[in-house]
C-alpha cells in the first residue's frame, strides 16, 4: 500500500490522479488533499477517500464547507503553511504536487527533507529553483518522479539507459491553438481563443502558457534540472497531434520515443506505481485512425517566451525564477483582459532584462526574485509601460 499526498486535488491533474487511485484501492491510501478554493469538491473528495488531513489554501472560503469537512474527522490546515504540514506529517509515502505556480516550492522542499518522494507535476518549483531541488533530493536520496507527459516520455525512454549516452532530448509540443496563425492575427487573439487547447484539457495558467510556447520553454528547463542535459542538447518540436509525448536521441544516432494517447492519466499512473507498470482502461493508440504524425520546427519569432526561457537558463541564477513570476503575472493579467497576448512575453523580457542576476542563489534569493518579478511586471503593466524588447 502506497500512501500519497496530493497537493491541488481539485485541479485537473489532482482529479486524474484521484481517478488513477480509485482504480487501485488496494495499492494506494490517500492521507492527504488539498484545495485553493473549490472547497465543495474538497469536500466531495474527502468523503470518498477519506484522508487525514486537508488543507485549504485560499481566503474568504464558505466557512459552512470548511466546517462540514471538520465534522468528519478530517483535520483542516490552512494556508502555505497547512500545504507543508499535510506534505510531511500525514505518514505519505509519495507527495504529488499538482499545485500551480511557485506556491509548490517550499512543500517540495519540506517534503524532500523528510526523505519522501515527489511525483512532481508542479513545473514551477524546477523552474524557480531546480538547482537547489534536485541537489537537495540527491542529497536525501529522494525521487523526483515527473509527471509532465514530456518528461515522464524522457524518464520511461530512459529507463536501462546511461545518461551519458544521451546525445539529446527532444520535446514535442502542441503548438497550441495559434501555432498556424500569422503575427497579425497573433495581436487580436482574445482571452476565449486562448483558452480552447485543441488537444489537452488543463487548468487555465497551463492553457495559455501553451498558446504562449512558454508552457514549452518551462519544459526544457525542468527537463534540464530532472536529467542534468545541458540546455544545448533539448530542442522543441512542434507535433500537433499530441501523441509522440517526447524523444531522446542517444550517441549511437539510435532515438526513442514514447507514445500513447493525450491522456494525463497515464504518466501520473507511471509515476506513482514506477518501476512497475499497471494495467489502464483508457483508449488506445489507434493508428489507422490516426493515419499520419507530423512534426514541425517552432518559430520562436512568433513565439519568442520559448526563446525567452532559453535564455534565462544560460543567464542562471535567479534569471528562470524570475522568468517564471513575470510570467504568471502577465498570464494573470491578461486573462483580466488587461494585457494584450502578445504583451505576455514582451512584460517578461522586460523582467529579464532589469533583473540583475543572483548565482547559486538560495531559497531565500529566489524567493526574493520572485517577488521582485511580481511587482515589476505588477507595476509596469499599471504604468502601461513597456520597454524596447530585446527579441
Ligand atoms: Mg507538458
Amino acid at each position: 500500500m502506497k500512501r500519497i499526498a496530493i497537493l491541488g486535488s481539485t485541479g485537473s491533474i489532482g482529479r486524474s490522479a484521484l481517478e488513477v487511485i480509485d482504480a487501485y484501492p488496494d495499492e494506494f491510501e490517500i492521507v492527504a488533499l488539498s484545495t485553493h478554493q473549490r472547497v465543495d469538491l474538497l469536500y466531495e473528495q474527502c468523503l470518498k477517500f477519506h484522508p487525514k488531513a486537508v488543507c485549504i489554501t485560499g481566503t474568504n472560503l464558505p466557512i459552512e464547507t470548511i466546517e462540514r469537512i471538520q465534522k468528519t474527522g478530517i483535520t483542516v490546515f490552512t494556508g502555505a503553511e497547512g500545504l507543508k504540514e499535510i506534505a510531511v506529517g500525514t505518514g505519505a509515502d509519495i507527495v504529488l504536487n499538482a499545485l500551480v505556480g511557485a506556491v509548490g516550492l517550499v512543500p517540495t522542499l519540506a517534503a524532500i527533507e523528510k526523505k519522501i518522494d515527489i511525483a512532481i507535476a508542479n513545473k514551477e518549483t524546477l523552474v524557480m529553483a531546480g538547482e537547489l531541488v534536485t541537489h537537495f533530493a540527491e542529497k536525501k536520496g529522494v525521487r523526483l518522479l515527473p509527471v509532465d507527459s514530456e518528461h515522464s516520455a524522457i524518464f520511461q525512454c530512459l529507463q536501462g539507459e546511461d545518461i551519458l549516452s544521451v546525445q539529446k532530448l527532444i520535446l514535442t509540443a502542441s503548438g497550441g491553438p495559434f501555432f498556424e496563425f500569422s503575427e497579425e492575427k497573433l495581436k487580436k487573439v482574445t482571452v476565449k481563443q486562448a483558452l480552447a487547447h485543441p488537444n489537452w484539457d488543463m487548468g487555465n495558467k497551463i492553457t495559455i502558457d501553451s498558446a504562449t510556447l512558454m508552457n514549452k520553454g518551462l519544459e526544457v528547463i525542468e527537463a534540464h534540472w530532472l536529467f542534468k542535459i545541458p540546455i544545448s542538447k533539448i530542442e522543441v518540436v512542434i507535433h500537433p497531434q499530441s501523441i509522440v509525448h517526447s524523444f531522446v536521441e542517444f550517441i549511437d544516432g539510435s532515438v526513442k520515443a514514447q507514445l500513447g494517447i493525450p491522456d494525463m492519466k497515464l504518466p501520473i499512473q507511471y509515476a506513482l506505481t514506477f518501476p512497475e507498470r499497471k494495467r489502464m482502461q483508457a483508449d488506445r493508440v489507434d493508428f489507422y485512425a490516426l493515419k499520419q504524425l507530423t512534426f514541425f520546427k517552432p518559430d520562436f519569432d512568433k513565439f519568442p517566451a520559448c526563446r525567452l526561457a532559453y535564455q534565462s537558463i544560460e543567464e542562471g541564477g535567479t534569471a528562470p525564477a524570475v522568468l517564471n513570476a513575470a510570467n504568471e503575472v502577465a498570464v494573470q493579467n491578461f486573462l483580466k483582459k488587461r494585457i494584450s497576448f502578445l504583451d505576455i512575453a514582451r512584460y517578461v523580457d522586460q523582467a529579464l532584462q532589469k533583473h540583475s542576476v543572483i548565482l547559486r542563489p538560495a531559497l531565500e534569493d529566489i524567493l526574493t526574485a520572485d517577488l521582485w518579478a511580481r511587482e515589476f511586471v505588477n507595476k509596469a503593466i499599471d504604468r502601461e509601460e513597456i520597454l524596447p524588447v530585446s527579441f
